[in-house]
């Protein structure tokens, strides 16, 4: 039986130990943390993602703790709005938590080794931070956006930040699968409906990386005549429930496999958050795995993963960079953006969103 070793155990990481297990790979998980922290907030997983979680067989655990995603909306502070669209097929919104625990009881936590600290890798062997080594056939970096095998560029600020939260429960208002993005100038709010009618929601401002991050204080003056669910979500927030993050991505990817090793999630193609696709990908890179090593025979699975994924990769990179500029960057591109956005016809508006949400069908096209 061929042996996989993955290094991190994100989103990516899990999905895709998973993928191996399934392809009939024996597999281990290798884990810096010491413990799973149920950390972040919550995740948005448009089609695509819900195809890969079918593909590796986790839909149905993940959807059962999942809040379904009928229709995502663009509007303005004023709540006018600038694109809509009806969600025609299965999109969720997990918390994190809730998603890592429906991977890991799919993967099985046997095949993970916690406080795992992974010091040096190739393509058949790392050595941990004790001076271990392990071999394998195939070593996969799942390490994140500053993974050990990035070669490349490195992460770079992207010039806006803020904080997320998941709330309480939000009194009687109901948003019946509404996923919506208010834009302002610089500024934006995201509200997100949760199992129990709660809301995961964020705040995000153009701002220095050195900037220190909004208090809910803050976050409710900011909200003050914006839509009613954004102060709804607020209103149902403790200080403590706050998550600061700041925004690093890099461009777009020129191949899935710096330094020789099989990457995926972040580690391959790590992208701003605005399409709310960086952990979809990871699960579309699942997905795609394990149609591969499936078919092929293991000297041609780096090369097939990337000739299946990097062209998608590279257009989900670039498209969420530019989509920065509805809310974040020169104010003239804002309002281009945003106008734009309004009279590009509905048709080709769906039909690149329907390419986006949609996961090509990776087993048929494994050669
Ligand atoms: C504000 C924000 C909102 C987002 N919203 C969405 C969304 O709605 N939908 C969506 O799809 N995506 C979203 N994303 C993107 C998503 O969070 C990431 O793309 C995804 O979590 C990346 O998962 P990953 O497993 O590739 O990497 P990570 O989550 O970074 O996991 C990497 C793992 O590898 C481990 N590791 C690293 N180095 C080593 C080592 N040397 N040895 C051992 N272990 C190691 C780390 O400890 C970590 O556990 C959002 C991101 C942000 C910042």
């Amino acid at each position: 039986m061929p042996k996989a070793i993955i290094v991190g155990g994100g989103i990516a990481g899990l999905a895709s130990g998973i993928a191996f297990a399934n392809a009939g790979w024996d597999v281990e998980v290798l884990e810096r943390a010491a413990r799973f922290e149920p950390l972040g907030a919550a995740l948005s997983l448009w089609p695509n993602a819900c195809a890969a979680m079918s593909s590796i067989g986790v839909l149905s655990a993940v959807s059962a703790v999942a809040a379904p995603i009928t229709a995502m909306q663009l509007a303005t502070r004023g709540g006018q709005t600038i694109l809509r669209r009806e969600i025609p097929d299965q999109a969720m919104m997990s918390t994190r938590a809730s998603l890592q625990d429906a991977l890991l009881a799919a993967l099985s936590i046997e095949r993970v080794l916690l406080g795992c600290k992974v010091e040096h890798i190739s393509n058949d062997r790392i050595t941990l931070a004790d001076g271990a080594t392990l071999t394998c056939d195939l070593v996969v970096d799942a390490g994140g956006i500053r993974a050990l095998s990035s070669a490349g560029s490195p992460p770079s600020y992207a010039g806006y930040g803020g904080v997320l939260a998941l709330s309480d429960k939000v009194g009687k208002a109901r948003l019946h699968g509404l996923a919506a993005e208010y834009w302002g100038r610089d500024e934006r709010f995201g509200v997100f409906e949760l199992q129990e009618n709660r809301r995961y929601w964020f705040y995000m401002r153009s701002q220095s990386a050195e900037a220190s991050m909004p208090s809910l204080a803050m976050c409710q003056a900011a909200a003050e005549g914006w839509p009613e669910p954004v102060e709804q979500a607020i209103a149902a927030t403790t200080e403590d429930a706050l998550i600061p993050f700041a925004i690093y991505a890099k461009p777009p990817p020129k191949a899935l496999n710096e330094s020789g090793i099989l990457q995926v999630g972040d580690a391959a193609h790590a992208m701003e958050p605005n399409l709310g696709q960086g952990a979809c990908q990871g699960l579309e890179d699942a997905a795609a795995l394990q149609a591969i090593v499936s078919t092929v025979p293991l000297e041609k699975v780096t090369a097939e993963y990337e000739r299946m994924r990097l062209k998608r990769a590279r257009m989900f990179v670039r498209e969420s960079t530019q989509a920065r500029f509805g809310a974040h960057g020169p104010r003239t591109i804002q309002t281009i953006f945003r106008a734009a956005l309004r009279v590009i016809p509905a048709s080709i508006t769906e039909r690149r969103m329907q390419g986006m949400q949609t996961m090509p069908d990776y087993l048929a096209s494994v050669r």
